[in-house]
Parts: structure tokens; sequence; C-alpha cells
């Protein structure tokens, strides 16, 4: 039994834990965190951290939060978990019909399943039985995007970015799918048919064989923190609809209001045939996600040679967690959250602004409540992630960006301690 002192947890730690995008031995630090409250992280020598990242994008409310307690404690004592073969329960089916009437008229289905990765590789799967369904077994493969992020599983590897997606250490393992530049026209700015001509001579070449496009809408996360225009995807629907090609939507990163939308979908006023879910879906308590499709694809899969779709994780809706997300979804919409993020809009443009004079940066960008500095050079991480904690926040850069993705329950006074931080550490690099 080890107790909770700062030098016995990163013991343990380094002698038993393998932490993500690191070695087994000899990574950089990691922080011992005991409790989370609001927006504060409170580190096991007493020190609090202001998060900036929101758990990967997914503490909305931020942490502790009452109404999401309430949700957890009251939901435990009813069930906890059930299987979901063959049986339903009554979270399960009111968070279904909130995201059906949340999301765009079409997408009636809900599938759930446990992680981001893991929606992504079912909606790869929906539309792969689709196309069978439809006696065209060759439309198998998908179209994604350059600087693209769309989870860590093989499937869902196979359409990230292939340079940066790491496609060169799994070599004949990941399925060939083929790739269009990532989308130059900037968010506020049109986008051009030039801008289409690679993405439209891959389809006018290929339609034969993809099953669908894939995309992160508006915002590019994990492969770049890239925003591009809405008119992209009015083209890119277009184009699926000529070339009779479905569209998935990878709104796990934007989705549940973080680019001022609820979900990014909105700025374009698209609709995918099939919307994947995830990160912010239970305010960041549980890990949860979700797959939408329409009712095209629902038909379809069904008179596919197997009659049914073929998945299911064995903790597929948990019932914790769809009780959670209930609770999260409810608490966002019984407040006015457009405005919270409009303003984190706001104090992010301002308190991220002096960096811009920096040599050092190549760019700084906001949307919402995301707030980038594009270095010209990658972060050396063993530097710059204790910097951070030294000036009391927490900001986990990745490659050339140092980024914050606060909880919208982050007030004025933080918001303002993170950026000044967020440029001090800059401006020493
Ligand atoms: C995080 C993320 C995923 C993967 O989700 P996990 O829960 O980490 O498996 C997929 N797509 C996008 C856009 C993401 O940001």
């Amino acid at each position: 039994m080890t107790d909770n002192t700062w030098d016995n947890l990163q013991r343990g730690d380094s002698e038993a834990i393998w932490h993500p995008y690191a070695p087994a031995v000899g990574g950089a630090e990691v922080f011992p965190v005991v409790s989370a409250s609001g927006v504060r992280l409170e580190l096991a020598d007493g020190r609090q951290l202001i998060d900036g990242m929101a758990s990967w994008w997914c503490a909305i409310h931020g942490y502790n939060h009452p109404v999401l307690n309430r949700a957890v404690e009251s939901q435990l004592h009813a069930v906890s978990h059930v299987m979901f073969g063959g049986l339903t329960h009554p979270p399960a089916v009111k968070l279904a019909q909130m995201l059906v009437k949340l999301t765009p008229p079409g997408l009636d289905r809900v599938f759930f399943s446990d992680s981001g990765s893991v929606a992504v590789e079912v909606a790869m799967k929906m539309a792969i039985q689709y196309w069978h369904g439809l006696n065209r077994p060759e439309k198998h493969k998908l179209l994604a995007l350059r600087n693209g992020y769309h989870g860590d599983t093989i499937g869902a590897m196979s359409l990230c970015d292939p340079v940066t997606g790491m496609h060169y250490l799994f070599g004949d393992t990941l399925p060939k799918q083929l790739f269009a530049p990532a989308p130059q026209c900037p968010f506020d700015g049109p986008c051009t048919d030039a801008e289409m001509a690679e993405i439209t001579a891959l389809l006018s070449d290929h339609s034969h064989e993809i099953a669908a496009v894939v995309l992160e809408p508006i915002v590019q996360g994990a492969g770049g923190m890239r925003f591009y225009s809405p008119e992209y995807l009015v083209k890119v629907r277009a184009l699926c609809d000529h070339y009779d090609v479905l569209l998935i939507f990878d709104e796990i990163a934007t989705g549940f209001g973080r680019t001022g939308k609820l979900f990014a979908l909105e700025h374009a006023d698209v609709v995918p045939d099939i919307l994947c879910l995830g990160k912010a879906l239970t305010g960041g308590y549980l890990t949860l996600a979700a797959s939408l499709c329409s009712e095209r694809i629902c038909n379809g899969i069904s008179n596919s040679e197997a009659g049914a779709f073929m998945h299911g994780p064995t903790f597929m809706a948990n019932p914790l967690a769809c009780a959670t997300a209930i609770a999260s979804i409810q608490l966002l919409l019984s407040q006015p959250w457009q405005r919270t993020v409009q303003r984190l809009q706001t104090e992010l443009t301002v308190g991220l602004a002096p960096a811009r004079k920096f040599d050092s940066v190549a760019e700084v960008r906001t949307l919402g409540a995301i707030g980038v500095i594009e270095l010209k050079e990658p972060v050396d991480m063993r530097v710059v992630q204790p910097l951070f904690v030294e000036r009391g926040v927490w900001v986990r850069p990745f490659g050339k960006l140092v980024y914050a993705m606060p909880p919208y329950v982050m007030g004025s006074a933080d918001v303002a301690t993170l950026t000044a931080a967020m440029v001090d550490v800059v401006a020493q690099l």
C-alpha cells in the first residue's frame, strides 16, 4: 500500500505504469494529481494548477461538479452496468433520444461505444457494411484528409495523417486509405474550387472503391489544431453526393460547444451520413462515445448479408456514463453557453496576442474555446512542462503547438493567468 506522497506516487508510477506516447522507463516527469475541483487540479504536494486542457478537451464543466456527481451517484444505486445485448435501460434510451434531437434531422440512430477511436471504427464498419448491403463490396476504402486525427486503434490510425500519424511504424498492418490535402481555406474565408481540385480528382478516379470520406469538421484537432472554412464542408457534401460516397464527420473533439456551435457542422449547415461523438459527451467524467447514422445507412446494413450491424463492445452504453452524459448535456444547455464560449474566445485572443511578436512563433489563432500558439520548431516537453507547472497552470503542448482548450467554467482571471503563462513560457523558448 503506497501513501499518496509525491515521491511515493512518482516512484510507484515509474515502476509499474506506461504513459501515453512515452517510453516505459526514463520518460519526462509525470505530476501526481490527488484531487480536482472546478478548473483546478491539486497535486500531491498541495500545489494547485489551473487546467488549460480540460483533460484532453473533455471536462467542459470542470471537475467535481455537484450536478454531475449527483448523476453518477444516483445511477450507481440503480444499476452501474448491464450488458446491452438483448437488454436496454433508461439512461441509454434518454441519451439516445437527446442526441437524435440535438443533432441535425437525418441522424436518427445511435450506436454507443466506449471511446472515440472505437466510435470511428464503428463508423468505418457502418460505411463498409452499408455498401456490402447494396452489393458493392468493392467500395471499402476511406478517403481522409492530411493533418487529420481520428484515434489510435488500427482502423482509426489508418485515417490519421500518414506522416504525423506514424504510418511508417505499422507498415502493411494498416489498411491503405486515400488522402486529400488538408484544407487551406481560413475559417472566415471562402473555399475556392481550386482548393477542391485534388479531392475532386481523387473522388472522380476512385469513387468505385471509396465507401466514405472521413473528416473532422471545421477544426483539425490533434493533427495540428487547424481551423478551416465552413464552405469546404458544403463542397465536400456536394462531391460526396455527386460521386455516391458516404460522408463521416468526426466531431469527437468539436462536439458540445467547443467551436462556438453545439456541433461544428452547424457552421456549415451540412449533415453527414454518420457522426462520431466522444470526449466532452460525459463532461469528462466517464468514457463514452457514440456513432449516429441516417435511416439510409440503417437500411443498407439491415439488407446486408449479415442482416445486422456486426459490432458490440462489452461496456457499450454503460449506464453510469449515459446518466452522466444526460446530466452534462442538460447542464450545458441550461446556461448561456454560447456567450461563455464567446467570452473565452475573446479572452484567449487578447491574452495570447502578445505571442504574435515573438520570432519563434509562426501563428496565433483562436476559435471558440480553443487558443493556439503555433511555433516554428517543436517544443522540448522536458523543458516546457515544468515551466508551466511552476507558473501554476496545466498546459500540455505537442509538436509545435502550445494550446489551451479550457473548461467552459474558467473565469476571466484564470484565463488571464493561463494565457500569460503560455506567452511567458513561449517567450523563454
Ligand atoms: C480524441 C479523438 C479521437 C479518439 O478518441 P479516444 O477517446 O482517444 O479514442 C478521435 N477523433 C478525434 C477528432 C479526436 O479528437
